[in-house]
């Protein structure tokens, strides 16, 4: 018996459980994504795609919401509960645009933002130039320190004194340290500005009290819940109350149209999941996880951009190997470890062939592995480093990652082929 979907439309299905099963047959190491639930996959798939909702619980624009008020409202109130905030919105479609809201609602098109820079470690919309953020906004960049390859909070307290920017950014996409926000809060303070954090990477640790939680010390946090956070792709804003309506109606309608009711489910779904024991204990693994990985890597002589990792994600400057992040990166793809190529401090190569790859522990977490995998993880990328063109060496790793990968299975497929 086909499933209904196979019958209906083979070239998707087809591609979908192509897809499938190369995510159950890779190690995934790009530190932002992960394996959603079964029950986060469904509500993404479930009816509620089928319904406007414009407006906000209660004051909507349609009728027949009896049911997307009910969605939105477990949404909102498991949001602030999760992570103490006082206002929410469970709206805006992703991260970026989470960003771009929030910087709408709390200044004016040419005030002036601060956010660390795209090479060292920001994210687009915290200001980088070809961002609407770095075209809208006055943007001033704030650096790593090179040495260390760490924030250094003295520098970016004495560019605030200097640039007196409306918001100051905090939060990174690939910064392997952790963040303290209670220094961000006091320099943005100091100068009079807002403090916005962006959590997108690390709010599942944050969930899981593995890492600082910025929402007490910031005036607004965005978020994405798709990555160490472990829901569907989406967007979330906390924030203070009073900066709420503002933050709404800069959402919607200032930004967006109807909310993806379908999503917000998802994400209900999975911040139901993130409130409990066996979500901390993931988020702690992650971190051991990482912690491990790093030192793996270290005993093979790889330099870690800030010498080693705090949270979920490891940077590693291949300069010291005489390698480049996007070969490096092919080879490892060929031999199962799927991760990403990436700028690193200081970094004198170009964005399409930068000197740093970027690997995280979330979703290999998920599947259940732990310390002892990760000592064979770095075993392995030490190998293919070794042996960058050499395809018998990566061959044999490929199939050790497959037998690897078949003893920690993914959470329940979803298109599941049935005469299979
Ligand atoms: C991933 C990420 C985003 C953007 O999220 P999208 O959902 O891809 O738009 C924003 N900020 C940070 C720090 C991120 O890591």
């Amino acid at each position: 018996m086909l499933s209904q979907f196979e019958k209906t439309d083979s070239a998707v299905f087809d591609i979908i459980h192509q897809e499938e099963n190369r995510q159950a047959a890779a190690l995934r190491m790009i530190p932002s994504e992960n394996y959603v639930s079964k029950a986060v996959m469904l509500a993404t798939g479930s009816c509620l795609t089928n319904k406007y909702a414009e407006g906000y619980p209660g004051k909507r624009y349609y009728e027949g919401q009896a049911f997307t008020d009910q969605i939105e409202d477990l949404a909102r109130q498991r949001a602030m509960t999760l992570f103490g905030a006082e206002g929410v919105n469970v709206q805006v479609h992703s991260g970026s645009p989470a960003n771009l809201a929030t910087y709408c609602a709390l200044a004016e098109v040419g005030s002036t933002i601060m956010g660390l820079a795209l090479p060292h470690g920001g994210h687009l919309t915290h200001g980088w130039k070809v961002s609407f953020t770095g075209k809208f906004f006055n943007s001033v960049q704030y650096e790593l320190d090179a040495k260390t390859g760490r924030l250094d909070y003295d520098k970016i307290a004495d560019l605030a004194k200097k640039h007196k920017p409306r918001i100051l950014i905090s939060g990174a996409s690939a910064y392997p340290r952790a963040i303290d926000f209670t220094a961000f809060q006091e320099i943005a303070k100091s100068v009079g500005a807002y403090h916005v954090c962006d959590m997108a990477h690390i709010a599942g640790l944050v969930a899981g009290k593995v890492h600082m939680s910025p929402v007490p010390y910031a005036d607004a946090v965005t978020t994405t819940t798709h990555k160490t956070l472990r829901g569907p792709r989406g967007g979330m804003i906390l924030c203070k109350k009073e900066h709420e309506a503002a933050i709404n109606k800069a959402v919607f309608p200032g930004m967006q149209g109807g909310p993806h009711m379908h999503t917000i489910a998802a994400v209900a779904v999975a911040l139901g999941e993130a409130a409990t024991p066996d979500f901390e204990a993931y988020a702690k693994q992650v971190v051991a996880n990482a912690k491990r990985l790093a030192d793996g890597l270290k005993r093979f002589d790889f330099d870690l951009v800030s010498g080693g990792t705090d949270n979920h994600l490891i940077l590693m400057d291949l300069r010291n190997k005489g390698l480049t992040g996007k070969p490096l990166a092919k080879a490892l793809d060929c031999a199962g470890i799927v991760c990403n190529y990436n700028s690193v401090p200081g970094d004198t190569a170009g964005p399409f062939n930068p000197s740093g790859l970027r690997l995280g522990t979330p979703a290999l977490t998920t599947r259940g592995m732990k310390e002892q995998q990760m000592d064979q993880v770095a075993e392995w990328i030490n190998t293919v480093a070794d042996n960058i063109d050499n395809e018998a060496v990566i061959a044999k790793i490929t199939d050790a990652v497959l037998e690897l990968c078949a003893q920690f299975p993914v959470p329940e497929l979803f298109v599941q082929r049935a005469n299979q």
